[in-house]
């Protein structure tokens, strides 16, 4: 396993939009702002799934 296949939760602040996302749609959702809303996007909206038992 490697952590590019990490996929993380995007949930928009503004328009309450909920995307699992891999890393490169999460930069892409960094750089250009949310799909549906354009609202900006910041490392608080996203939220590593961690998948290591416990
Ligand atoms: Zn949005």
């Amino acid at each position: 396993m490697t952590s590019e296949h990490v996929l993380v939760t995007f949930c928009c602040s503004v328009c309450g939009e909920v995307l699992e996302v891999n890393p490169a749609m999460r930069a892409a959702l960094l750089c250009k702002g949310c799909v549906l809303c354009s609202a900006s996007v910041t490392d608080d909206d996203f939220e590593r799934r961690v998948d290591s038992g416990a």
